[in-house]
């Protein structure tokens, strides 16, 4: 069931019962981080991998040292400006925090989400929310509450409901498990901007210059498979590919550009006027658009590498990794 219940949510979440919830980034399957059992149901409920640790989220920083978290001067630097935010911290972990949320590493994920809604809720646990993207894993994150119902609305009591997800990306991560943070992946909160607080950063995310699909094919393992629709997609040049992809009906992800020689019904250009965040707010509705109209396969282009275009063309490349 949809609805805007915060209490209900608060309720079943105290229940120990999985529910659905808005944020920024995306919507997330949410259960009580501190009990195994309810963390056990998302895995059960998104067929997710038991060695994918979850992100935990809470409203504010005092729960995080209440709990016995122990934050390094670079994250408090960052929370000071990010948090509420799309920035996730990775941070050794407490006894507290059940293996099952850290998939057995000695670090926990945390972020402190920026959603009224959602920091409504947390404000009445006194636990955390271990929520992963509220989709069957490997396949597209949801930014409504609609997408979440579509896949998942027959397993869970209740989709709370916080309109289309602002940012439409999932978070950056950060490391402080090491001396030197490090980005493991691109999201909300760009290398850019993290780097104006806390100086030059280390960056493990993959770097769009070593993979161009169009026309070098990744070499395998480089990527997972992961933020997928159902059509197979190809990501690079668009001329190129239409070239390559000769006679297929295609759907087509650009950035600003309408191409002449496709159905303007089967092209989602995300943002007109060329704003990058906007554009990360539509991929993954697009995405969903695209895989149900009558076509062969998706091409998208490769979006700035710069700012949010980098989270960007890497959901976009781990859409089209092969496995
Ligand atoms: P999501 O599937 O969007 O919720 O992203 C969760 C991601 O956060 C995982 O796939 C990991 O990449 C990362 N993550 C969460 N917890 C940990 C952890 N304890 N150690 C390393 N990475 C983590
Ligand atoms: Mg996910």
């Amino acid at each position: 069931m949809i609805g805007n219940d915060i209490t209900h949510a608060a309720l079943l979440l105290k229940a120990g019962e999985v529910v659905a919830i808005p944020t920024e980034t995306v919507y997330g399957l949410a259960a009580n981080a501190f009990n195994g059992n309810a963390v056990a149901s998302i895995y059960r409920i998104k067929n997710r991998p038991q060695f994918n640790p979850l992100i935990i989220h809470t409203n504010s920083t005092e729960k995080l040292t209440e709990w016995g978290l122990q934050l390094p001067q670079p994250m408090q630097e960052l929370l000071k400006h990010f948090s509420p935010g799309p920035l996730t911290y990775l941070i050794p972990s407490t006894p507290h925090i059940p293996e099952i949320v850290t998939a057995g590493t000695q670090a926990v994920a945390v972020r402190i989400p920026n959603h009224p809604i959602t920091l409504q809720l947390l404000s009445t646990l006194d636990f955390p929310l271990a929520a992963p993207s509220a989709n069957p894993s490997g396949y597209i994150s949801p930014t409504t509450a609609v997408h979440v119902q579509t896949q998942l609305g027959h397993a869970i009591p209740y989709i709370l409901d916080g309109g289309t997800c602002e940012v439409g990306i999932e978070s950056t991560i950060i490391s402080f498990l090491d001396n030197k943070p490090e980005i493991l992946r691109y999201g909300g909160i760009s290398k850019e901007k993290i780097e104006q607080i806390i100086g030059p950063i280390n960056d493990k995310a993959i770097h769009l210059s070593t993979i161009i699909p169009a026309e070098k094919p990744l070499a395998p393992g480089m990527l997972t498979k992961h933020y997928a629709p159902l059509k197979p997609i190809f990501v690079g040049n668009i001329a190129q590919l239409l070239h390559d992809k000769d006679k297929k009906r295609v759907a087509v992800i650009s950035f600003q550009s309408v191409y002449d020689n496709i159905p303007i019904e089967n092209q989602f250009c995300l943002s007109v006027s060329g704003n990058l965040n906007e554009a990360a707010q539509n991929l993954f509705a697009a995405m969903r658009k695209a895989e149900t109209l009558d076509i062969d396969c998706i091409l998208a282009e490769i979006f700035p590498e710069k700012d949010i275009g980098r989270a960007i063309n890497d959901r976009l490349m781990r859409a089209s990794a092969k496995e």
